[in-house]
């Protein structure tokens, strides 16, 4: 009897903070007292409260029965997908790169992004007894996040690691920080009306490098997930702490003779033209055998390409680039050029294309900086190959050891395999557009931190996790 009029009792509590929370009300607790839900809802100005604020959320989770994890991250899906077109709004006017149909659509997918189903215990049983496996938590982790899929990225973060059983503090990049918070700001708001459970995510407000290094050298930081570009692929890389880096990439595409054409060009075209090529998995450029090329340039053209022809590239090269600092170095990537919408590309050479333009494209040879460059922007370089062991032979040049995402459209199940064994990337999709290897549109499961150099692969629930083992000698083996 008394037990249900406690339940009554927190369903009602529950329910009046759930609609304080969708009020946009901070109830009536006091304001100013560090980490006190309503105060911030997870934003902080510093890393030490940052820190400190989730590490009282992961003792408090770390107690919690499993369904609150479930409840979490059911609460942060449900919030990707009904407010999708308003976050990706504001993603879009904040970091004014991408494409807004692409924003709201990669938060609607946060819902293929897995979570506590994972988290099976593997038993082992025999005349010496029963051994179990359990997947538990490290503790606070520090996630790095890019600007190219801001709130994506700490979304399917929030996922994965919460499953996990960790909670996160966030280092945003600056560019795409103020989604971020908003983001944080929601998922806590709607997690502790509906749990009590607090700062399951916290966040810089005013991320810099140097927030970034002090997460990186945290003493209460167990774990550091960077999503990002060289510089901080490499600064990870160098920490003394575990991290797990998802990298970037350059993916190359092959097409051989075999290939179905159309499908070819109607893929490249989806996958390049996704979020104006932000796509770290996005194809970037395109090694087609001579006997087809002509035919695939007209396909691409039939899908949504606007060709470029040498004069046309060769100006859009010189903006787009500038030359490299040092001899045989990387060409300098205009940054003003990143994420644009084909039709505001071309006009930078004074060309007026039309609106609904997916991609720009021409051919190239291998040394235009298109080639060599993630270029993360619409135009994709096409260079023409003698056969399809030359074609493999560049790509993998130009993939440049980043072990990221390869492509390939054929139908010679040795030429598929050869490419596989030589490219050794992360993903390898064949006969589809690149989302496909992130179970858009093909079989597998999605997110946004595919761990390149240090092997995690796409992450999941599991990667966050520390595997214990509990031994049972003799007894509970019950046939
Ligand atoms: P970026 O490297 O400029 O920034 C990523 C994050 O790192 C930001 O939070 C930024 O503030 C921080 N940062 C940058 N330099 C740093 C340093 N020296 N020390 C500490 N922190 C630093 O990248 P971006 O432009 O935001 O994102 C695009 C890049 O990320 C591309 O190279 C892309 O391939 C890669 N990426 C990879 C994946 C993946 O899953 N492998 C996913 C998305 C993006």
């Amino acid at each position: 009897m008394q037990a249900s009029t406690e339940q009554t009792i927190r369903q009602v509590v529950q329910q009046v903070l759930a609609q304080l929370a969708a009020s946009g009300s901070t109830g009536t607790r006091p304001a100013g007292s560090p980490g006190v839900p309503g105060q911030n809802w997870g934003v902080f100005e510093t890393v030490d409260a940052a820190v400190e604020a989730a590490q009282k959320g992961f003792e408090k989770l770390v107690r919690a029965p499993l369904e609150q994890r479930r409840t979490a991250i059911d609460i942060v899906k449900r919030i990707c997908e009904e407010q999708a077109e308003e976050l990706g709004r504001l993603e879009f006017e904040e970091t004014k790169i991408g494409r807004l149909d692409h924003k709201i659509a990669k938060l609607q997918a946060i819902r293929t992004v897995p979570g506590v189903e994972f988290l099976r215990t593997e038993a082992v049983s025999g005349e010496h007894g029963l051994t179990i496996t359990e997947y538990a938590p490290f503790g606070v982790i520090g996630a790095i996040t890019p600007v190219t899929h801001s709130l994506p990225t700490l979304a399917g973060n929030f996922v994965n690691m919460v499953a996990a059983g960790n909670t996160i503090v966030c280092n945003p990049h600056p560019s795409g920080a103020r989604i971020a918070c908003e983001g944080v700001r929601r998922f806590n708001k709607a997690i502790f009306a509906a749990t009590g459970l607090e700062n399951l995510v916290t966040i810089i407000g005013k991320p810099t490098i140097d927030s970034a290094q002090a997460v990186f050298d945290h003493r209460g930081v167990r774990l550091l997930v960077v999503t990002g570009g060289p510089a901080v692929a490499r600064a990870a890389l160098r920490s003394s702490r575990r991290a797990i880096v998802a990298g970037p990439g350059n993916p190359p595409v092959v097409v051989d003779a075999t290939a179905d054409i159309n499908n070819a060009a109607r893929s490249i075209v989806a996958g390049a033209a996704f979020d104006n090529n932000l796509l770290c998995i996005g194809e970037k450029e395109v090694f087609a055998v001579k006997e087809i090329f002509d035919s695939l340039m007209a396909a691409v053209g039939n899908h949504g390409g606007y060709r470029l022809n040498a004069s046309q590239i060769s100006q859009f090269t010189a903006k787009a680039f500038g030359p490299p600092k040092e001899p045989g170095g990387h060409h300098v990537l205009n940054r003003d050029f990143i994420g644009k919408d084909p039709s505001w590309l071309a006009a930078q050479i004074g060309l007026s294309i039309p609106e609904r333009t997916q991609i720009l494209y021409g051919e190239t040879d291998e040394h235009n900086p298109f080639v060599s460059e993630e270029q993360m922007m619409p135009f994709v370089p096409f260079v023409r190959a003698n056969c399809p062991d030359h074609a493999i032979a560049l790509a993998r040049k130009y993939e440049h050891g980043f072990g990221h995402t390869a492509i390939i459209h054929s139908r010679d199940v040795h030429t598929i395999t050869k490419m596989a064994r030589i490219m050794n990337t992360t993903l390898f999709v064949k006969n589809g557009p690149c989302m496909a290897g992130l179970g858009l549109g093909g079989e597998g499961f999605l997110s946004f931190s595919i761990a390149t150099p240090t092997g995690e692969g796409v992450t999941s629930p599991l990667t966050f996790t520390r595997q214990r083992r509990c031994v049972m000698v003799e007894d509970l083996r019950i046939i």
